[in-house]
């Protein structure tokens, strides 16, 4: 049994539901076809599998080591990424001018999920990476893109994001590194980073920092940010490589992605360090707001892929632990033992992950495809209509897909019993290493807020409208099917939730309650979430349906019997059940929440707020 992704499921949303291959009628997408997608997901599976899986464990127990100023990653993580870079993994979905495949990010996304899964700490490096090098496409000069981009594309030079400092972090207007206009165009930098993934290690030779920092005399807040390139190793005026005046300080110790370096680092600190201007002077934010949608996705990846491996370990050990007798017997001492994968208790915590982890893939690859859309968009119309999609998804992908991935591995450890919560099986780790993708790249609070005070107000509600028609033509082909019709009720219900809290949202708004949006936005996020899981699960749900119906009717399996016979020799047949037992849990088991979610919020209880300080204990 594979044990990183569920690759059956991965082919289902890509080519049954989202249907991708539609994409290769777009020009951008024309040199490509079902076959190289397929053959690109089987080389991602095969290098998670040999190369990136091996080394995190190790890379968990060895960690990084800070010695001497230089920082060195695991051992086994050299040879791994020697084999990412080789295999042109990097640039997978950038065009081919700047070294790139051009496949859709789907494709991108999907690969990732196997990375992920295999090595999250591993995968930090070139994900990174892939970050600073889309920002030099996107914003750098054409010298600097001759310099950096291509090695950084390459994967032979390494790339950071550096925006955090100890009084700015969620606040990023707060920061005070220095940048100081030099004569020749470029910018003296200066200031301290903490918390920078990948700030220093062994890797590669050289590693581009993208600097947020604000020239002098520039306005305060968010307002005054420019962001620049600064390598650690810069080209002197003969083009020779010498040293930037980039130290790292430290590394923390955290509780996990140990493999993956989090380095505090000091620029400038012998008033020697330089930085290139991307974009304009103060359009530093605007261009991290760019860039923002593929970094977000790319942290609500690392919980799906998360929970999608502890999701296959936690079903594995279901099917080989024995223990307790079968629930029929569960008083006849003699009975046999039994796999727990028998007791209901344990089949709903699998259902509860499989369910969750199959949503969020329908969500975070929806999201992708939809990016993939806007870039292949042939009208002004259409690219509007899919950006503003993106624009929605994206705070709700990188917060679902790391709060849920964090509690599908949470229940993989329940899963597990004892041995769940010992480092001698691999759950654990998960676990420790999923928790991070609710803080960094924006917490989800912040998402929330991300969410409600500006997406929703977007083009005065037009995204949320639009996002509801495009469900809406969906649904109509689903409401015709007799098999799904309670689960189409109960979904409409929580749509209907939806779109009241928002409505509320709105009014309130305009009071001087304005604070309760901000008070409720986390559960309105969660909330838009669920709905949205459990309308792609029941889409999937009718996918499947039509498909079951057809294999029953392909061997005359017109009774129970015969259908019960076909699920259990059928591989196909039990595959689409289990999709449509995936939504019909998640929507009776989630979705029916909904209302008393929505009313929760609507009640606009405002303890939290009212409360004095000092009475939340003294
Ligand atoms: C392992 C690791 C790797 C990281 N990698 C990077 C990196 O590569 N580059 C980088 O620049 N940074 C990185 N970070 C930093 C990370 O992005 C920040 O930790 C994160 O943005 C939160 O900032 P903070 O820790 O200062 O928390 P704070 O901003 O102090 O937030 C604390 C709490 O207050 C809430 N909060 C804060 N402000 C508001 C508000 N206005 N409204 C509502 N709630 C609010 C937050 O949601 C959170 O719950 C990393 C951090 C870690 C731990």
């Amino acid at each position: 049994m594979k044990l990183l992704v569920d690759e059956r499921d991965v082919k289902f949303v890509l080519h049954e539901q989202l249907r991708i291959e539609e994409l290769c009628k777009y020009p951008k997408y024309g040199g490509f076809s079902q076959d190289l997608f397929d053959m690109a997901l089987q080389e991602a599976e095969k290098l998670a599998e040999k190369e990136f899986y091996p080394s995190n464990r190790d890379g968990d127990r060895e960690g990084c080591r800070f010695e001497a100023g230089e920082v060195k990653v695991p051992e086994s993580f050299h040879r791994a990424y020697q084999r990412y870079c080789e295999g042109e993994w990097l640039a997978i979905s950038d065009p081919p001018e700047v070294g790139g495949q051009g496949f859709p990010l789907v494709i991108a996304n999907a690969c990732i999920e196997f990375f992920g899964a295999a090595n999250w700490s591993l995968f930090m490096y070139p994900g990174l990476t892939h970050g600073a090098a889309r920002l030099l496409q996107e914003f750098g000069s054409p010298q600097l893109q001759e310099r950096y981009m291509h090695k950084l594309f390459a994967g032979e030079w390494a790339g950071t994001m550096c925006m955090t400092e100890p009084q700015a972090g969620s606040d990023v207007g707060s920061l005070r590194t220095r940048a100081v206009r030099l004569d020749n165009g470029a910018y003296k930098i200066s200031g301290q980073k903490i918390f920078i993934s990948a700030g220093m290690h062994d890797l590669t030779e050289n590693i581009v920092h993208m600097v947020l920092a604000r020239i002098d005399g520039a306005p305060k807040g968010a307002r005054g940010i420019s962001i620049f390139a600064v390598p650690r190793l810069r080209h002197d005026d003969d083009g020779a490589l010498v040293d930037n005046d980039v130290a790292c300080t430290g590394i923390e110790h955290k509780m996990g992605i140990h493999g993956s370096a989090t380095c505090s680092l000091s620029f400038g600190e012998n008033g020697a360090c330089i930085g290139y201007l991307l974009g304009r002077e103060n359009g530093g934010m605007r261009i991290m707001f760019e860039m923002m949608n593929e970094a977000r996705l790319f942290v609500g990846m690392q919980g799906l892929a998360h929970a999608s491996t502890a999701y296959l370990h936690a079903l594995q050990y279901s099917k080989e632990r024995l223990q307790g007798a079968p629930v029929e017997r569960m008083k006849d001492a003699e009975a046999p033992r039994v796999p727990i994968i028998h007791h209901p208790d344990v089949r709903r915590m699998l259902m509860f992950m499989k369910s969750s982890t199959e949503g969020m893939r329908a969500l975070l690859y929806l999201a992708a495809y939809c990016i993939d859309r806007v870039r292949a968009a042939q009208t002004d119309e259409e690219k509007e209509r899919f950006q503003g999609h993106v624009e929605l998804l994206i705070p709700i992908c990188k917060a679902v897909g790391s709060d849920l991935g964090f509690r599908v591995c949470e229940t993989a450890i329940q899963v597990y019993g004892g041995y769940g919560y010992v480092t001698e099986y691999p759950v654990e780790q998960l676990l420790r290493d999923c928790k991070i993708a609710s803080i960094y790249e924006g917490t989800n609070g912040i998402q929330a807020l991300d969410l409600v005070g500006r997406k929703l107000t977007m083009k005065r509600g037009q995204l949320f409208k639009n996002a509801l028609s495009s469900m809406t033509e969906i649904l109509e082909k689903i409401r015709n099917n007799f098999n799904l019709r309670e689960l189409v009720a109960i979904y409409e219900e929580t749509q209907e939730s939806v779109i009241q809290v928002t409505k509320f949202f709105a009014l309130k708004g305009m009071t001087d309650e304005f604070h309760v949006p901000l008070l409720y936005a986390k559960p309105y996020l969660d909330l838009c979430g669920d709905a949205t899981m459990g309308f792609l699960l029941l889409w999937q749900a009718h996918i499947a349906d039509r498909k079951l119906q057809e294999i029953y009717r392909d061997h005359r399996a017109g009774d129970d019997k015969a259908r019960q016979e076909i699920l259990t020799t059928n591989r196909s047949a039990a595959f689409y059940f289990g999709k449509i037992a995936s939504a019909r849990f998640f929507i009776n088991q989630v979705l029916t929440l909904s209302h008393g979610r929505a009313r929760a919020i609507m009640n606009s209880d405002k303890s939290a707020l009212e409360i004095p300080e000092y009475g939340f204990a003294l």
